[in-house]
């Protein structure tokens, strides 16, 4: 058998479903705890049905994708998911309070020698390893969007995390086909993350005081960077739910006024428009603007 075999993922909504199909495409066993019974096939079926249009060949090829659904076990029973688990990630939504909470459930279920990660986009897991009382087993395991190809993951220990345990982390990454970016110090956000944040809050900052509309950013991005999406399409497929308490997160730890993420992405919130998920964010889905011919044409 190898290392870190049983894995249990907490929270299956878009990440901890995409962590939970890689990890059964690699031949671990795999369970999955939400407190929503459908919750994993609900997420399944929103990403193939977002993915398929596109015709991408996805991380993991389509011919593998049932196989790799039906491998994962569901349970809405947290000691059933994380009974005889070695490895246990945590995607649960992105606040310090539920974290918390989910951390200290995890502590006192999970096996004593199992390591316990959390998939959080901007805290440290120094923020929640004294609550599993096992801080020498924690550490973040950040994933981004893997089956659409972003297969980077940050790993970063926290304040008594053991060296063999970012090992461990190190190889289990690898060994499910991902790019680990190993951090060495304890830093908000991580590797990559930083530096999409920095971009992230410009554009959410000439968006949210009128100074350009989203479009033009996400043109002038597709232009110089040749890529598919703009920074808007993106925070789209992040969830703006998401995307707000992150930027929130970075704010209450710098209290800078331009860190604070604009009053009007808070409102699209409360409408409901949470991007992708909910069908429609900055643009509206299946068949956003940014993806027709004309988006990039010069009108002339
Ligand atoms: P999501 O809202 O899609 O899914 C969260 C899931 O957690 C839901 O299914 C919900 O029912 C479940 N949940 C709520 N309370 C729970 C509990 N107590 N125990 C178990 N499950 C519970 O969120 P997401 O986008 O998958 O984000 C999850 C985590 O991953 C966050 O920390 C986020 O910052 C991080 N993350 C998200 C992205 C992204 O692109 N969405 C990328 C990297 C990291």
């Amino acid at each position: 058998m190898r290392p870190l075999d049983r894995v249990a993922l907490i929270g299956t909504g878009i990440l901890g479903t995409q962590i939970a199909m890689l990890a059964a495409h690699a031949g671990y066993t795999v369970k999955m705890y939400d407190p929503r019974k459908d919750a994993f096939l609900e997420t399944y079926n929103k990403l193939e049905k977002d993915l398929r249009p596109k015709q991408v060949t996805p991380f993991i090829p389509w011919e593998d994708w049932a196989k790799c659904r039906q491998a994962v076990q569901q349970t809405t029973n947290l000691d059933e998911a994380v009974k005889d688990a070695e490895l246990v990630i945590e995607a649960v939504p992105e606040n310090e309070e539920l974290k918390n909470k989910v951390f200290k459930e995890l502590g006192e279920k999970a096996p004593r020698q199992a390591i316990l990660a959390t998939n959080s986009s901007s805290m440290p897991v120094s923020k929640m390893e004294a609550s599993s009382a096992r801080p020498e087993l924690c550490l973040n395991m950040h994933f981004y969007l893997p089956l659409q190809g972003v297969n980077i993951v940050d790993i970063m220990g926290g304040t008594k995390t053991l060296p063999e345990v970012i090992q461990k982390g190190v190889r289990w990454i690898e060994s499910i086909g991902c790019i680990p970016l190993t951090v060495k110090k304890e830093i908000l956000g991580f590797c990559f993350n930083r530096v999409w944040r920095a971009i992230k809050r410009e554009a959410l900052y000439m968006w949210g005081n009128g100074f350009v509309d989203f479009r033009d950013t996400d043109r002038a991005w597709m232009v110089f960077t040749k890529m598919k999406t703009g920074p808007f399409a993106i925070m789209d497929q992040v969830g703006l739910d998401v995307v707000y308490d992150i930027e929130m997160v970075y704010y209450k730890d710098s209290q800078d006024p331009k860190d604070k993420p604009p009053d009007a992405l808070l409102e699209m919130i409360k409408r409901g428009d949470l991007g992708v998920k909910s069908g429609k964010g900055f643009y509206t889905y299946p068949d956003p603007e940014f993806l027709h011919p004309d988006f990039l044409r010069p009108k002339g």
